[in-house]
């Protein structure tokens, strides 16, 4: 699949996702606007999973640690196959599997997340069973900046360094917000980069929204040859095959809906009928706009 390919994905996964979380009434639109494009990657480049493979214990594992942007792994799981996009109609509704955070009853969900600070230990867990069971799997993990607050998220990367996991990689959707406000007003996590570099870990810093970054820092294999950012390369000269990887993926929340983009309240903001169908349009003209310019 070409990159233009993936990019027209991901503009339907938008138009997706603001379609399901109307129709609940509820949802988590920012977040998921911000990390679709990371997910799209992911699972249409990087990861070895398919919905024949799920069973298979040597499959890459992926954990979606910041949970309530879940509507955007559904549309992404519905178009890899894992199970129709018609279920998605019942998100939220009473006996639905669908709920506002993942859980293993849905086809293709590893583990159940969304109490914040668990994902990125888990998948120390599991990377670490990766290497002592000698296998090749790959672990992924989806955190949110705000949810960088979680004090177990240093545990798990100091012993993710510890156990040498070059198998672990760990994406950070920094969208620069949280539920209450700009995380730096919060409770401030910078500089990002440099703390996850002293706890021993490799750091490259994308472009969350760019399928070529995005691609070059997830692929596989390709862990060797991310871009790293000025300040990595200043403090660490050397790419360190033996060590965990953070990838800082720069996004917007909200982003591809002009009057969501950056603002705390579509967090977990439901859009109106009006606002819905001000949201489809803009993404089918930016379909317009990409079709036209990749004929
Ligand atoms: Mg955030």
């Amino acid at each position: 699949m070409t990159d233009d390919e993936l990019r027209l994905k991901s503009i339907r996964y938008r138009r997706d996702l603001l379609r399901i979380i109307f129709q609940a009434g509820a949802g988590h639109t920012g977040g998921s606007l911000s990390c679709i494009d990371i997910l799209n990657v992911l699972y249409n480049r990087a990861l070895r999973v398919t919905p024949h493979t799920f069973s298979d214990p040597n499959r890459d594992r992926y954990i979606q640690s910041k949970g309530h942007s879940v509507e955007a792994l559904y549309v992404v799981l519905a178009d890899r196959g894992f199970f129709a996009a018609a279920e998605l109609e019942t998100l939220c509704r009473y006996q639905s599997p669908f709920v506002g955070h993942p859980t293993r009853k849905v086809p293709g969900i590893e583990m159940n997340t969304g109490a914040l600070g668990h994902g990125l230990s888990i998948s120390v867990g599991l990377a670490l069973a990766a290497k002592r069971d000698g296998a090749d799997y790959r672990v992924f993990t989806l955190l949110g900046d705000g949810e960088l607050a979680e004090g177990s998220n240093w545990e798990a990367a100091m012993t993710a360094a510890h156990y040498r996991l070059d198998n672990l990689t760990a994406i950070l959707d920094h969208n620069t917000l949280q539920i209450t406000g700009r995380t730096r007003d919060v409770c401030s996590n910078e500089p990002i980069d440099e703390k996850f570099r002293a706890f021993g870990w490799n750091v490259c810093t994308v472009d969350g929204h760019d399928i070529q970054q995005l691609t070059n820092a997830l692929a596989p294999r390709s862990r060797v040859s991310p871009r790293r950012d000025s300040e990595s390369r200043r403090d660490s000269p050397t790419w360190v095959d033996s060590q965990p990887t953070c990838v800082i993926a720069n996004t917007i929340k909200g982003r591809g809906v002009s009057f969501m983009e950056n603002s705390v309240k579509w967090h977990h903001g439901v859009p109106s009928e009006v606002e819905l169908q001000q949201a489809l349009a803009e993404l089918d003209d930016a379909e317009s706009a990409l079709m036209e310019a990749v004929r």
